[in-house]
């Protein structure tokens, strides 16, 4: 499994308070759920981002890691939090993928079955179909997953995780930020 098994990549701080998931806490654990590395180290105790061991505060959310007990393992609810987001995105990027294909495919015999020029030509009519499905089918699945698929599958997972880090934040006491 690679990074390309996640489409919908982007780093940008959303504004809603949670801070899941830095970069290098996504990197680290996407090794980690691949198996690449243990899920061991010294990270930050409230973004769990990965920390080098001298330092005081968190490159990513400027936690004072010193005044409270930093973490040797990101919590298993964080990492399912995580595997949970990826998974939710690409579905909705693949279901709208296939939306975009199937709309190719019937809308290209819809065309063509509609167009009096292809009447009694077969060829023609079987070319046009070719071209219609090899251009259509990838511009509308790229156009329906990459955007809409995106846009919609990062929303629901990212409600997901927002959902995993309250509860995790009132089950450990963590007040915000
Ligand atoms: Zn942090």
């Amino acid at each position: 499994m690679t990074n390309q098994d996640f489409p919908g990549e982007r780093r940008f701080k959303p504004d809603d308070n949670c801070p899941l998931f830095s970069l290098r806490l996504e990197n680290h654990l996407v090794d980690v759920i691949n198996g690449a590395v243990p899920n061991r180290g010294n990270f930050c105790a409230y973004c769990f981002s990965p920390m080098g061991l001298l330092d005081a505060l968190c490159v990513e959310c400027q936690f004072d890691s010193t005044s409270t007990e930093r973490l040797d393992q990101v919590p298993e609810e964080i990492v399912l939090a995580m595997k949970n987001q990826r998974s939710i995105e690409s579905r909705w990027v693949n279901s709208f993928a296939y939306l975009g294909v199937l709309i190719a495919v019937v809308g290209g015999i819809a065309f063509v079955l509609a167009t009096p020029i292809f009447n009694d030509r077969l060829i023609y009519a079987t070319v046009a179909y070719g071209l219609i499905l090899l251009i259509g089918s990838r511009v509308l699945a790229g156009f329906l997953g990459g955007y809409f698929g995106d846009q919609i599958g990062y929303s629901k997972g990212r409600a997901q995780t927002i959902k995993a880090w309250d509860a995790y934040r009132s089950k450990n006491r963590i007040s915000s930020q």
